[in-house]
């Protein structure tokens, strides 16, 4: 149990265990096989794609674009069974004659068994593909969610880097530098399953220095120097919640 669940970092923030936080938020987003999502709808990014946004987060991110739901998991969404959610995604997808289907958001893998359930209805669906964006947390440290997971031929997921170095990455993210390794492992975990997937990174400039991108760089290279050819680079949105992190955490940076 933890003294105090962590919503966005403050200077005087203690750092917390990421696992520990993955499973105290699926305490207040997940019961049973239904997960707490906040809305469902189509946007045009990767060509146009039915999105679920779902509720709760094990990384406090101060360059975070999600919505308060994050933070405040207890006071946003409401619960779907996984049936409910391939409909929602489904009636989306018809809606804005889109294809793909997506889960995003906060972190959509908390909540094991729901998302199970729904990629297997995405698997004997007429949907082609779906899109699992994760910052690799839980799939760094449960090699067996990831063959699970790989089994579908469905999914490609997109695991997010949020720093190069451990001391970068509990300062980013409020987590402690012992997890910084797992979603490192969430990479060796995909690729000894072979699954689809590809790494994306915030190695914005304005938060991340030239030391710290070749760590991060050097570190992918050592897994698989096919990962830093296909690397994403994130840049950090000014959505008014990340601008507001930004303000909370008070580390200089002006926008
Ligand atoms: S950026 Fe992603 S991993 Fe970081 S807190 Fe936001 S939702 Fe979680």
């Amino acid at each position: 149990m933890m003294n105090k669940y962590p919503r966005y970092i403050t200077p005087d923030s203690q750092a917390f265990d990421s696992l520990e936080l993955a499973s105290e938020t699926e305490k207040i987003v997940c019961k049973n096989k239904e997960r707490k999502y906040t809305a469902f709808y189509a946007t045009g990014v990767y060509g146009g794609i039915a999105t679920g946004y779902t509720v709760g987060c094990c990384l406090r991110c101060y360059f975070c674009w999600v919505d308060w739901s994050r933070d405040f998991p207890e006071r946003f969404g409401n619960f779907y069974s996984p049936e409910e959610a391939f409909g929602e995604l489904k009636q989306a997808a018809h809606k804005y004659k889109v294809s793909r289907l997506r889960l995003s958001g906060a972190e959509p893998t908390l909540g094991k068994e729901h998302l199970l359930a729904l990629l297997e209805l995405v698997e004997n669906s007429e949907f082609p593909v779906f899109i699992l964006e994760t910052n690799g947390i839980l799939f760094g440290a449960d090699k067996e969610y990831v063959a699970r997971v790989s089994k579908f031929t469905k999914p490609h997921i997109r695991v997010s880097l949020k720093a190069g170095t451990p001391q970068d990455f509990t300062r980013k993210t409020g987590a402690k530098e012992e997890n910084f390794e797992l979603p490192f492992h969430a990479i060796r975990n995909l690729l000894d399953e072979k699954a689809s997937f590809h790494v994306a990174a915030m190695t914005d400039k304005r938060i991340m220095g030239k030391e710290e991108r070749e760590s991060l760089i050097q570190k992918l290279w050592e897994i698989d120097p096919k990962i830093v050819k296909n690397l994403e680079k994130e840049v950090v949105d000014p959505y008014d919640t990340t601008l507001a992190r930004l303000k909370y955490a008070d580390v200089g940076l002006k926008w």
